[in-house]
């Protein structure tokens, strides 16, 4: 069963963040019309679902990403449009558009107190603003802007603050997240038991919030992916390739990448093509990486789900008493 889009509008990207695996030089973004064929051969011939915009920096080709979103608003079997991003591409008008567009969930990456954040996201270049800087001037609006999901990146040099980090994010007054370790990068054991310890904390400071009913979403609880950090599903890349998972965006599995395309914007796959291949990328990412890489990703993908199946039951009592209140 297929159930998403992934729409990747652009590789290209303001930032060079230190965790990230994409490979962005050289590849072209797809077209407004790429966007909306995109969306309407999901919609028509492989029964819709959500679609994902990711990149890169989606917002650098905003009309692109605003195709995407026009051509999916009125179908009835899109659910949801997920926009991540950096921000940096955000504005109020932005923000205004996506409260008054009922299917946007808007994910943005952040990795916490501002000297991590800065720590990680370097600027491609001095004329790129200072993100978190920029994401403060638009807080008020942010907070009051629906659906808004911030995704804490956990980088291996960050992983032993990841908690108080994400203390930083929760007392600007975010309470949806979704919690991303670097995936697909070496880790220290040391980094990893710092994550370990991290996980933890994160979870008494979850717990803490819930047992108080003080509302707080972990998209991670809900989400459930065949390979570590990649998605699975209809996948079209910038260069309107299409395949089974967006594996091919990491730099690591780029000479993978030939073996996973399935057809093209002018040429799409079967449904059985599709599942075919997906049923097939799990072994070839653990062949193709090198295998400090393939056993972090591994270990980091552990502690994530070890994270949240210790949540389940505090979510579980939270929702009983949040619903009986
Ligand atoms: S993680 Fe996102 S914002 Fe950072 S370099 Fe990669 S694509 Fe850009």
């Amino acid at each position: 069963m297929v159930n998403q889009l992934i729409l990747t509008v652009t590789r290209a990207c303001n930032l060079r963040c230190s965790y990230c695996p994409t490979a962005k030089d050289g590849w072209p973004s797809l077209s407004e019309s790429d966007a909306r064929r995109a969306v309407s051969m999901f919609s028509d011939d492989f029964g819709g679902g959500s679609i994902k915009m990711f990149g890169g920096e989606p917002l650098l080709v905003p009309d692109v990403v605003k195709a995407a979103l026009d051509e999916a608003k009125d179908r009835e079997n899109i659910r949801w449009v997920y926009l991540s991003t950096n921000g940096l591409g955000l504005d109020s008008s932005w923000l205004e558009f996506l409260s008054s567009y009922p299917k946007a969930i808007l994910t943005i990456s952040m990795d916490g107190r501002p000297e991590d954040h800065r720590g990680q996201r370097r600027a491609v270049n001095d004329g790129v603003p200072d993100s978190y800087e920029h994401l403060m001037t638009l807080l008020p609006q942010l907070l009051q802007t629906p659906r808004v999901v911030i995704t804490q990146t956990i980088a291996p040099a960050t992983a032993v603050r990841a908690a108080e980090n994400f203390a930083h994010l929760l007392s600007l007054g975010f309470w949806r997240f979704n919690f991303l370790p670097g995936y697909y990068i070496p880790w220290r054991s040391n980094q990893l038991d710092n994550l370990d310890v991290a996980f933890n904390d994160i979870a008494r400071l979850i717990e803490q919030r819930w047992e108080q009913l003080d509302r707080t979403y972990i998209r991670n609880l809900f989400t459930l992916a065949p390979t570590p950090f990649f998605n699975t599903g209809l996948v079209v890349d910038s260069d309107r390739t299409i395949h089974p998972s967006n594996v091919g965006l990491s730099g690591a599995l780029d000479h993978t990448r030939d073996q996973t395309i399935i057809g093209t914007l002018d040429d799409p796959p079967s449904m059985e093509t599709l599942q075919a291949g997906a049923a097939r990328v799990s072994g070839l990412i653990e062949t193709a990486l090198p295998a400090k890489v393939w056993e972090s990703t591994q270990a980091v993908d552990q502690k994530l789900s070890a994270f949240c199946r210790s949540l389940y039951p505090h979510w579980a009592r939270y929702k009983r008493r949040r619903d009986a209140a």
